[in-house]
């Protein structure tokens, strides 16, 4: 009797110890804590409307790696299965970026981000199917989330204008396009998906990438039984810019990056910060991206700069450089809405002059008004812009909040 409670109780604190190593609070997942060492600044989410997929087009390990660093999912879904929490589930992560659903963007605020270790285009493991039906049932519901609200992030990322799309877009990421379709969502237990694409039908997006609209919302050549279908989606992801495929096709917003390569037909090389003439390279030219890192969807690369990310104010910001959202550093040290300026001073701004795109104003900051006042719990996210009475601009993820000088300005995206 008493041998046989201590049995009992060996084996509960062999339970104990085995949960504690594999950190598993919800049963039937294996769950390991590789929390980022950013977890703790991330402010709490106020809702969770969406959960949000990723693959990470490269290998677990390093995809780990990058993900904690940056602290850009709350989730990592290795190819045996094992699920990695990298964010707590209820404070903010960055990994959407530049999205946008229903009209509602930056969904970062308001959802739950998934990597998954694989590719766009290639079929995931059985054991990452198997562990992610079981993290999508649980999340779905603690937070009472229909299928239809677990999207692949292509579905919900968009692309400010840029030369060849000068209204704001989709298309800005292939990621986890597969997670579109009606077969494999059915294998990780999601039964609906949205039939069409809300912001394209309300003319607030427009498609900039037909193949990848046709993944989404298509017919699912797996759903049909004729073989040949499946061919039908073409995705053809060739690096060389030919009729019909251009550098942004390739490189999306990495066109013009330094890390992003093309080499010519006769031989020579050129970064895409060199690049000027867009209109005149050659078919045949190989684009290669060197540094997928500034891919992240953190917010470094955000303030562009007249004379070094474009020749000039349409350049950067195309259709919408005029608009309220564009918002204009000026070298006399004045800050303007692209409505407030004139036509002739939009297209004079001198080289220099830093802008952002896609940001609203959240106005000024005083002893009186923080930051957490002026913009919320995103105010210390890498997207989240100072600009310090001094001219300085500095993300969010940089400032020292009881640093801030009065009258500091403060802008968030869209
Ligand atoms: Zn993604």
């Amino acid at each position: 009797m008493w041998y046989g409670k201590l049995r009992a109780l060996r084996l509960l604190a062999l339970l104990g110890a085995f949960c504690f190593v594999a950190g598993a609070s919800l049963p039937g997942l294996t769950l390991v804590n590789r929390y980022s060492p950013l977890n703790k600044e991330r402010s709490p989410r106020q809702a969770t409307e969406y959960i949000i997929l990723h693959t990470t087009e490269g290998p677990g390990k390093g995809s780990l790696d990058k993900l904690r660093k940056y602290g850009e999912a709350h989730y990592l879904v290795d190819t045996d299965g094992t699920v990695y929490r990298i964010i707590d589930r209820k404070r903010i992560a960055m990994h959407a970026g530049r999205s946008m659903w229903q009209g509602r963007a930056n969904l970062d605020a308001v959802s739950v981000g998934i990597e998954i270790v694989g590719y766009h285009d290639r079929p995931i493991t059985a054991a990452q199917k198997t562990a992610l039906k079981e993290l999508l049932r649980q999340l779905q519901s603690v937070y009472k989330l229909p299928d239809s609200r677990v999207l692949p992030h292509s579905m919900v990322a968009y692309g400010r204008p840029n030369r060849w799309h000068p209204k704001p877009h989709r298309g800005r990421k292939r990621c986890a396009m597969y997670l579109g379709r009606e077969s494999l969502r059915a294998e990780i237990g999601l039964h609906e998906k949205p039939s069409f694409d809300p912001d394209v039908r309300a003319g607030r997006l427009v498609v900039a990438d037909a193949a990848l609209e046709r993944v989404l919302y298509g017919p699912d050549p797996a759903a049909s039984k004729s073989r040949t279908s499946s061919v039908a989606v073409d995705t053809n992801d060739s690096a060389v810019i030919r009729a019909g495929r251009s550098a942004w096709d390739i490189a999306r917003e990495q066109y013009n990056a330094a890390g992003t390569i093309y080499r010519f037909p006769d031989g020579t090389t050129r970064k895409g910060s060199e690049i000027r003439d867009w209109g005149s390279l050659p078919a045949g030219t190989r684009v290669t991206i060197a540094n997928r890192d500034s891919e992240r969807e953190g917010g470094s690369d955000r303030v562009q700069e007249i004379g070094k990310d474009g020749k000039n104010a349409w350049e950067i910001a195309a259709g919408a450089y005029n608009d309220a959202d564009t918002i204009y550093f000026l070298l006399d040290g004045r800050v303007r809405k692209g409505n407030e300026l004139s036509r002739d001073n939009l297209d004079t701004l001198p080289a220099g002059t830093r802008m952002l795109v896609g940001y609203l104003d959240g106005g000024f900051l005083s002893r009186a008004r923080s930051a957490y006042d002026a913009v919320g719990p995103r105010w210390n996210l890498a997207t989240t812009f100072y600009r310090f009475p001094d001219g300085a601009i500095v993300s969010g993820s940089e400032i020292d909040e009881s640093k801030l000088p009065n009258r500091t300005m403060v802008f968030v995206p869209r």
